[in-house]
């Protein structure tokens, strides 16, 4: 089993160490590749996403990423820009849905932003579509140097674009996972606003007809993120476009503790995948060996059970997370009063200690 491990930028490197380590002493058979990508690929090669580890991801079973970016590329011509290595990758490699499960470790739920009654328990899954929506709309072509943005002009644009097809395989794959958990999905869109999010209640809607185990119900995106401060655990699934996805899913992570903590898998159509953290490059704490390491190590975990077939050691895995939990151990994003604050390192150690 090939995995291309693209670290990134910023903490990207420190995260994506300890999910290697972790990877190592599994003992499974398994040929780790590493590439550089993001401003780290800039740098060395001109390009943040170059066609050497472009191939090396499409040739691999699985990509472990960790994240991409700083602040220093801010003013590089938008298609030179780090964040541009993951749109690409998500677009070559057609990865359409993206899973982003937001579990609250019921050692972590002083650590939430919400009372303890309110995430004590929770396991929201969203999906958030991954290929679509304004990210990749238009505008397209020579004459646009920078998304939409005519250097100098008073005025920039994207627009939001959708497809019958594209939302139907989104929507597929959101009520089969409900079939698998409590059988129910809450659809988020803008209907009442935008004739894209109208056809996408629609499409859905159609599609939930071929599911009648599972429940469907309809909620606009900015009551969605009202509920899920207010009673997040009115939700099981979750399944939304990718602008909508990628802002409640930062939201879902604070419910867990810390999006330090919150994992995420993005599948094609042939279940080849690339695991990586929900947060970004982090700048503001990068070299500091501060990080949390879990939310890689637990896409580590994702990518054994969704593209190797290694449920057994996946479960391992989050057992192992669950029990340095247990021990007390905590970096300084989830630390309280009377736990034991750790470093990066010492947290991915103690994950492999706990490995046995
Ligand atoms: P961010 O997720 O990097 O950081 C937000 C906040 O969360 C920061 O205070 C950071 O210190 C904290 N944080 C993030 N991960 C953490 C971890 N593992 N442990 C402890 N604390 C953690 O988001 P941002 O600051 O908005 O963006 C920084 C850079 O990352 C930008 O260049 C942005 O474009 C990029 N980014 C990349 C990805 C990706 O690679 N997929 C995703 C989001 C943002």
């Amino acid at each position: 089993m090939k995995i291309a491990v693209l670290p990134g930028d910023g903490i990207g490197t420190e995260i994506v160490a300890e999910a290697v380590k972790v990877l190592k002493v599994l003992n499974l058979d398994l040929t780790l590749e590493t590439a550089l990508v993001g401003g780290a690929a800039f740098e060395a090669h001109g390009h943040p996403l170059p066609d050497s580890t472009l191939k090396l991801a499409m040739d691999a079973d699985a990509v472990l990423f960790g994240a991409v970016g700083d602040w220093k590329y801010d003013t590089l011509d938008r298609p030179l820009r780090p964040e541009q290595a993951i749109l690409g990758l998500r677009k070559n490699m057609g990865l359409f849905a993206n899973f982003r499960p937001a579990i609250c470790y019921k050692q972590l739920t002083d650590a939430s932003s919400l009372k303890p009654e309110l995430v004590s328990g929770l396991d929201i899954l969203i999906i958030r579509e991954l290929t679509g929506d304004i990210y990749f709309g238009q505008p397209r072509g020579r004459r646009i140097a920078t998304d939409g943005h005519f250097p100098g002009s008073e005025e920039a644009f994207d627009t939001m674009r959708y497809s019958r097809p594209e939302i139907e395989r989104i929507a597929h794959v959101a009520f089969q996972a409900a079939q698998k958990r409590s059988k129910r999905v809450t659809s988020v869109d803008k209907a009442n606003v935008l004739e894209t999010f109208q056809l996408w209640k629609d499409v859905v809607s159609e599609v939930g007809l071929q599911y009648p185990d599972v429940a469907l119900d309809h909620m606009y995106v900015d009551n969605a993120a009202m509920q899920l401060v207010k009673a997040p655990m009115k939700f099981d699934v979750v399944v939304t476009g990718n602008m909508f996805g990628d802002i409640l899913s930062d939201a879902a992570a604070m419910l867990t503790g810390s999006i330090g903590m919150l994992p995420s898998a993005s599948l094609n159509a042939k279940n080849q995948g690339l695991y990586e953290p929900s947060h970004g490059s982090a700048p503001d704490i990068a070299g500091k060996g501060i990080a949390n390491p879990l939310a890689t190590i637990l896409s580590a975990a994702m990518m054994l059970r969704f593209s190797l077939d290694q449920a057994e050691a996946a479960a391992r895995i989050e057992a192992a997370v669950d029990a340095v939990l247990s021990q007390g151990l905590r970096t300084p994003d989830i630390y309280s009063a009377g736990m034991t604050q750790v470093s990066t390192r010492e947290m991915g150690d103690a994950v492999v200690k706990a490995l046995g």
